[in-house]
């Protein structure tokens, strides 16, 4: 396994995290819902070429856009806030 994959999202005011499976459903765009093969990254990449926005670009922070998370950024036993999922999986 590498300490690359992403395994959540950092987003918001309160730098809460997500699965991807929540930034997903909560991001994917109504002419995409349908599309069940795109990953959340496709679907964050899409909007950001939508809005304009480099996701490389250091000046986005988590505030503005989800950041992705990989094994090697988080904590033992973090898990989704919004659904609980432990971040630990691939
Ligand atoms: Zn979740």
């Amino acid at each position: 396994m590498s300490g690359r994959t992403i395994v959540g999202y950092r987003y918001g005011r309160d730098e809460a995290l997500y699965c991807s499976s929540c930034i997903r459903d909560l991001f994917v765009p109504y002419e995409l819902v349908g599309q069940a093969a795109w990953t959340a990254e496709d679907i964050l990449d899409h909007i950001a070429a939508d809005l304009g926005l480099d996701r490389q670009d250091e000046r986005v922070s988590s505030y503005h856009f989800p950041q992705p998370l990989q094994r090697a950024d988080l904590m033992s036993h973090e898990s989704c806030d919004l659904c609980g999922q432990r971040l630990t999986a691939a």
